[in-house]
């Protein structure tokens, strides 16, 4: 293998790295291994390439980033070349992007697709990764990279009665191929974040009637989505690559939003409402959180931002208990994923939509006709779950992943994730993951956390390759001081007051820890480019 010139002690393997995902971060992956001399194979559970935007087809599902900038930075002949039709790309424009990068590097060859990665194993003795799949597969390597994805493993909750069900029933992250045609149909929706906001107005369309079973109510901006501008695409791209490196140095990993200078409260109320006003126009999430420095670290100069959108729900929804019950209350701003829409509120003022309050009279169970609340039953045809996933964890925790004797990913993450920059895990030599727990991949621009990763993985193979080494393993000391670093970051801010998916708080029984980096691309790519010229602080390498 190429991988480095000591391992003839090695028995053969198959390949030098096996990739987890056909996502945009395992094709990354696949063309940086590829690069370096490596044979890698991807295995991807889906029938075609694309991760979360293979996966999420339902009605209205579109990216929350703008398009310019949600795309791949690596090659400057594809940025210029591909065109972006809309501000924010919808998910058949993001996959028909995403296969079209695969066909222009050549990278289909390298996945396996339909085939699910169910374990996998680590021998010390011959320093190799064995994988087995659901097709029967045994694969090894001497490199494992997860580029399992944080959104990956939709979640139904366990209501009583679910099997039972007579009707259609769909979750947004498992839609249909071909479709649903929900015309004429009494359909219910449980679940208001993201998936549930942008296909609520779709449905709605359709539906004879739909009954919106909403349990928290979440922020949401106006995105202002609009075919693409051809003077701001042309300027884009004239800009690209300066645009490209200047992302890496702000908080979200996204250049453009010029930074605010000072806090809410040091505005007067007249200055406030102008800045809210101004972003609220603008569209968007970043931009509007940058209305003010402190709004993710003060409550009461959140408390004025929250309340200028809650004064906007109020404005648009015309019946007052509606309004009342989509204005939320029981978090900071910005604490939970900003949702971005288009006519979401709008939606409740048609008379086919009703919104039940599935707080004070929460689902008991599923029945075979419908749903039954603490109030009152309700009959559908068919029922849409976009009630979320188990983020951040839950792909890799439904591997067996096992590296030794008490090196179970299991039990490893018992009491949530422990990992070194979100990159490696003590314990577990060669297994590198794509915006692991605890990186700032789901506070940041993904594609570019994505790219940042398998870059810092590239570097440390071809470091490997040039030094000899067979093994690289983050220390225990160095993951224990990062686990707490993260805590510390994140217990500075008002994240952690939300109840969210960032928190595990989206799954009964799930340990309530805060799990993304929040100290901000800038920081986070600063203290990796330090770990690397300090020669991989924090890592171990040998030889075998
Ligand atoms: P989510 O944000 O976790 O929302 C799940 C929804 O289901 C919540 O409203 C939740 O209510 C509800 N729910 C769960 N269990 C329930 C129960 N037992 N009874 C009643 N309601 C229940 O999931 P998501 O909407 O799929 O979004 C997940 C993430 O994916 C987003 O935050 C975002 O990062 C990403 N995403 C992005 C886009 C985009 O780019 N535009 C689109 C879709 C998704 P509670 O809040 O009360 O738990």
């Amino acid at each position: 293998m190429n991988a480095n010139p000591s391992s003839s002690t090695r028995p053969e393997a198959d390949f030098d790295v096996i990739v987890v995902g056909g996502g945009l971060g395992g094709l990354y992956t696949l063309y940086r291994m590829r690069e370096l001399g490596l044979t890698a194979r991807a295995f991807e559970a889906g029938s075609g390439l694309g991760g979360t935007w293979f996966w999420n087809r339902y009605p209205g599902c579109r990216c929350d980033v703008e398009s310019l900038e949600y795309s791949y930075s690596f090659s400057p002949e594809l940025e210029q070349e591909w065109h972006w039709p809309d501000r924010y790309g919808t998910q058949p424009q993001i996959l028909e992007y995403i296969e079209h990068v695969a066909d222009r590097l050549d990278l289909r060859k390298y996945v396996a697709l339909n085939t699910r990665v169910l374990t996998a194993t680590f021998d010390s003795a011959t320093t190799l990764w064995t994988i087995t799949t659901d097709k029967g597969d045994t694969v090894s390597a001497p490199y494992i990279v997860m580029a399992t994805g944080n959104l990956s493993t939709p979640r139904v909750p366990d209501f009583p009665g679910l099997s039972r069900f007579q009707g259609e029933s769909y979750h947004t992250g498992l839609w249909p191929h071909e479709g649903v045609d929900f015309t004429g149909k009494r359909v219910g929706i449980i679940g208001t974040g993201s998936s549930g906001v942008q296909s609520i107005p779709y449905l709605a369309e359709q539906a004879k009637h739909l009954h919106v079973f909403q349990r928290t109510a979440n922020f949401i901006l106006p995105a202002r989505n609009a075919p693409m501008d051809p003077e701001r695409e042309r300027r884009h791209k004239a800009t690209y690559r300066e645009r490209r490196k200047a992302a890496y140095d702000t908080p979200f990993g996204i250049a453009g939003y010029p930074p605010p200078s000072k806090g809410a409260l040091e505005a007067t109320p007249e200055e406030r409402d102008a800045a809210y006003t101004a972003k609220w126009g603008e569209g968007g999430s970043i931009s509007f959180l940058y209305s003010f420095t402190d709004l993710l670290l003060d409550q009461q100069a959140n408390d004025t931002a929250a309340d200028f959108v809650r004064a906007r729900i109020r404005e648009v929804v015309k019946d007052s208990r509606t309004a009342e019950l989509l204005c939320p209350t029981d978090h900071p701003i910005g604490t939970k994923r900003l949702i971005l829409d288009t006519n979401y509120y709008e939606t409740f003022n048609r008379d086919n939509v009703t919104l039940v309050d599935a707080r004070n009279t929460p689902i008991e169970c599923i029945t075979p006709t419908g749903i039954r609340t603490s109030e009152t039953s309700y009959q559908f045809d068919a029922i849409v779950f976009a009630t979320g996933f188990d983020a951040m964890t839950g792909a890799l925790r439904e591997i067996d992943i096992r590296a030794g004797a008490g090196a179970e990913i299991t039990s490893k993450w018992a009491d949530g994730p422990h990992t070194y920059l979100g990159i490696m895990m003590a314990g577990f030599p060669n297994l590198f993951m794509v915006t692991g727990p605890q990186s700032p991949g789901v506070k940041s621009q993904m594609i570019l956390a994505i790219e940042q990763h398998v870059n810092f993985i590239a570097g440390c193979l071809g470091h490997m390759q040039s030094e000899g080494f067979a093994r690289i393993e983050a220390d225990q000391e160095a993951e224990d001081r990062w686990v707490q670093y993260n805590d510390t970051v994140a217990q500075a801010t008002l994240y952690p007051k939300a109840n969210s998916w960032y928190m595990g708080a989206n799954i009964p029984g799930k340990p309530r820890i805060f799990m993304p980096y929040v100290g901000g691309v800038h920081t986070y790519c600063q203290l990796c480019n330090d770990i690397v010229a300090k020669g991989y602080d924090g890592f171990t390498f040998s030889a075998i």
